[in-house]
């Protein structure tokens, strides 16, 4: 069942003001007291251990997952996380090293098929002084972007309950990911 917010009905809509409103106020949960977690506290080593609807998993691999960050900077925004409990990526193993590339490709594909985004911003913070809110644990960001990042998603955010909107959007995205688009049929092939 639908459950309705009032937002701030006078609050400028679609602007990156109201997106920034909207979202940074959660992430500073990930910083708080300057804590960084060991293994037995980190989000990212107990996310894979509940259900995916719980944890906004959006797929799994071998050594590395696709999850939904909870104070995401933006709709669909997804973290390539190896299992392991490392922080740098000089300390992935080349095959962790490869499956979060290959896993950061599939979620490209997979929000843009699904959400339309124009780009994206890739990347990995390394250490808190990077900005890293958790950097105990390696996490890539994929955020998608949309050239006015004013589209549909943020607008049902308005109306919505922020953990139903995550919930619907890990659905898709899990939906789509267990079908992966034809990348023969990529509109750059002639
Ligand atoms: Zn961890």
């Amino acid at each position: 069942m639908d459950r309705v917010e009032d937002l701030g009905s006078t609050a400028a809509v679609g602007t990156p003001d109201e997106i920034a409103r909207l979202w940074v106020p959660h992430r500073m949960v990930y910083v708080k007291d300057h804590h960084q977690p060991d293994h037995r506290d980190c989000p990212f080593c107990e996310a894979p251990s509940k259900t995916d609807e719980d944890a906004l998993i959006v797929a799994r691999g071998e050594s590395a997952y696709v999850i939904l960050n909870l104070f995401p900077y933006n709709t669909g925004h997804m973290l390539v996380c190896p299992y392991r409990h490392i922080g740098g990526y000089d300390e992935a193993t080349p095959a962790e090293v490869a499956e979060i590339g290959a896993l950061t490709q599939r979620a490209m594909r997979v929000a843009r098929e699904v959400m339309g985004c124009d780009g994206f911003n890739l990347g990995m913070n390394q250490g808190e002084i990077a900005g890293a809110g958790i950097a105990a644990h390696l996490h890539q960001h994929i955020v998608p972007r949309w050239a006015s990042d004013a589209n549909f998603f943020p607008i049902i955010a308005k109306t919505k309950a922020l953990p139903q909107l995550l919930g619907e959007v890990r659905e898709k995205l899990a939906t789509a990911w267990a079908d992966p688009p034809d990348p023969a049929a990529a509109p750059d092939q002639p």
